[in-house]
Order: structure tokens, then C-alpha cells, then sequence
């Protein structure tokens, strides 16, 4: 393996260290901590990790920290009622409702309940657009600015770079390619309809994988020395696909074998090091960072609302 290790354990843990500073003197000087809420509907075993991990980091950063928790059953209504109640409550700084959502619930009828001002995911049309206008004073979605992040703590040059998005969500494709765009790279978005995805992901100096398929992005996908940056969290249960994709990891495969599951990324981990000059792992890389930043992001409303400087 030639490529360097982005640990996103390291970086996180050194971000929500510094965060626990902030929230010290922020509730110093505000008289109350920050505080994040999190609605959580339904009972996705995913969802309740993720969930569980937010309210951990929150905690552990001196953060106020509630997890409202409604049954599969609830109703669209009944969700935007509490909405509502989070969104009237001053001590709540930042909020957000855990997705997937139950079929009855209209994810994009939940974004907007949220005020602009309190929706820390940023996945309000409000702070969408002001991302696209290049606004300051919205928020960014955490997991886009965890991808920053990595690249800026490896100072891995972006002005000029060819840089390559695999994946054009709301929550993570468009608004990587965004961020990067900011940053001068010269950016591509490729996604389910790009022809020849090895030929588009071998031009990239930066190449962002957020497209949700185990080991997607092979070897021969990456030009020699890139900065390879996986997004993907995939839990595999096929015992073939586990020996191809953890090939040359005879720990985590051991591990597969006794357990039967094992989380991958979109990129083939062993192939892609191999050529890469910077990777991230999964798991360890950006979704570590996806949590200290939704608490980054919550202290800067809370700030906001106070009228302390940022
Ligand atoms: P979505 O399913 O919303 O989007 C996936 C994107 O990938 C789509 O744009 C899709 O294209 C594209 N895509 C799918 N298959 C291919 C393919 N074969 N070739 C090229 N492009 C393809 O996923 P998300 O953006 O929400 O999440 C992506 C991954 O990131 C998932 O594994 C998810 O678990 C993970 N994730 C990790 C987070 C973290 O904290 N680290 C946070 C959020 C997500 P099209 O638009 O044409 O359908």
C-alpha cells in the first residue's frame, strides 16, 4: 500500500476536543450550554446507532442534548407538531429529524418545518441556496464539510485540481461538488448515467465517492496519487463480496467470517490504496467527522443566537 491514511477518528477527536472548549466558554458567557435535538422516528437499527453517537458527542462536549423518539406509526402531522415544539424552544440551537423516514412521512414536508436557523444538517431550501450563492451565514451539511475537512488538515491542493464526485444527493454529492467548486477545483459530477465512470474517476486529483454501492470505485478507477475520499457506508452480509472487497485485509476478514457482516465504503479499499497518494478507511474516515461537525455546526447557531462572535 502506497497511499497515506486521512484518519478521521484523529481529526474528529481533535474537533470536538476544541468544541468542548467553545461549549465551555459559550455557556460562560451565555448562561446555557448549546443544545442540539433530534427527532427519531421509527425504529431503523442504523438510524438508532447514528442517533445514539450524535447524543454521545453532544454529551460528551458539554452540549444539552434531547432525542425525542416517535413510533414508526406516527403520522406526518404529529411529526411537524414536534418540529414545532423544538423550533418554539430557546434553548434548542440546532435540530434535526433522523432520515430515512416511514413512507407516511414526506421527507422534504420535514426539511422545511425546520427554521433555517436551527436546521444543522442543512438541508433546508433556504440553506441549500445560500450554499449555492456562496452566502455566508447558513449552514452547510455536515458530512459535504467532513470531506473538507480531511482534505484541508492533509493540505491536499484543491485550487485548479480536477476533482470528481461519484454521486449527486442533496445531502452529499451536490453540495461536495459545491464546496469544492468554492475551492476552485475543476469539478465533475458523475452518477448512475455517466458513461465509462473509470475513465471520468482516473481524471480526478480529488475523487469523492458518495454513491451508496460496495466497492464501486476499483484500482484501475483511480490516477496514480489522488486523494481518494469515500463517503460510503455499506453493511455486507454476501461472504464472496466480503473476500473481494477486504481483500488484503486478512483482520477485517477474519472478523466478516466470525460475525457475518462487515461495513465497507464505495471504494475498494486495497485496490484503490495501492495508487492512491491520500485514502480514507471506512470505517474511520469521514463519518467520525459527519457528527463532530453537526456540533460545530450547532455552537454556531447557538452563537448566532446570542450574538456572540463567531
Ligand atoms: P443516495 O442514494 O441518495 O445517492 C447516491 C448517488 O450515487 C446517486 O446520485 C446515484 O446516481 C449515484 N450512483 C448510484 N449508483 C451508481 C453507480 N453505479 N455509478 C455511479 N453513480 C451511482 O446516497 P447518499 O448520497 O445519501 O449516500 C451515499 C453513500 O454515503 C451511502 O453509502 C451512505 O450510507 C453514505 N453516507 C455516509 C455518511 C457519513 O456520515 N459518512 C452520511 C451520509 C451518507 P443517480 O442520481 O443517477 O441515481
Amino acid at each position: 500500500m502506497s497511499a497515506k491514511i486521512l484518519d478521521g477518528n484523529a481529526l474528529a477527536k481533535a474537533i470536538r476536543a476544541g468544541l468542548a472548549r467553545d461549549a465551555a466558554a459559550f455557556q460562560a458567557a451565555a448562561g446555557r450550554p448549546p443544545g442540539l435535538s433530534v427527532i427519531l422516528v421509527g425504529e431503523d437499527p442504523a438510524s438508532a446507532v447514528y442517533v445514539g453517537h450524535k447524543e454521545k458527542a453532544a454529551r460528551e462536549a458539554g452540549f444539552a442534548s434531547a432525542v425525542v423518539r416517535l413510533p414508526a406509526t406516527a403520522s406526518e402531522a404529529e411529526v411537524l407538531d414536534r418540529i414545532a415544539a423544538m423550533a418554539a424552544d430557546r434553548a434548542v440551537d440546532g435540530m434535526l429529524v433522523q432520515l430515512p423516514l416511514p413512507k407516511q412521512v414526506d421527507p422534504l414536508a420535514v426539511q422545511r418545518a425546520i427554521p433555517p436557523a436551527k436546521d444543522v444538517d442543512g438541508f433546508h431550501p433556504v440553506n441549500a441556496g445560500m450554499l449555492l450563492l456562496g452566502q455566508k451565514g447558513g449552514f452547510v451539511p455536515c458530512t459535504p464539510l467532513g470531506v473538507m475537512a480531511l482534505l484541508d488538515e492533509a493540505e491536499i491542493p484543491l485550487k485548479g485540481a480536477e476533482a470528481v464526485v461519484v454521486g449527486r444527493s442533496t445531502i452529499v454529492g451536490k453540495p461536495v461538488a459545491q464546496l469544492l467548486l468554492d475551492r476552485h477545483a475543476t469539478v465533475t459530477i458523475a452518477h448512475s448515467r455517466t458513461r465509462d465512470l473509470a475513465a471520468v474517476c482516473r481524471r480526478a486529483d480529488v475523487l469523492v465517492a458518495a454513491a451508496g454501492v460496495p466497492g464501486l470505485v476499483r484500482g484501475a478507477f483511480v490516477k496514480p496519487g489522488a486523494a481518494v475520499i469515500d463517503v460510503g457506508i455499506n453493511r455486507i452480509t454476501d461472504a464472496a463480496q466480503a473476500e473481494d472487497l477486504l481483500a488484503g485485509q486478512p483482520e477485517r476478514l477474519e472478523k466478516f467470517r466470525k460475525n457475518g457482516h462487515a461495513l465497507v465504503g464505495d471504494v475498494h479499499f486495497g485496490e484503490a490504496a495501492a495508487a492512491a497518494g491520500w485514502i480514507t478507511p471506512v470505517p474511520g474516515g469521514v463519518g467520525p467527522l459527519t457528527v463532530a461537525l453537526l456540533l460545530r455546526n450547532t455552537l454556531e447557531g447557538a452563537r448566532r443566537t446570542e450574538g456572540l462572535p463567531a
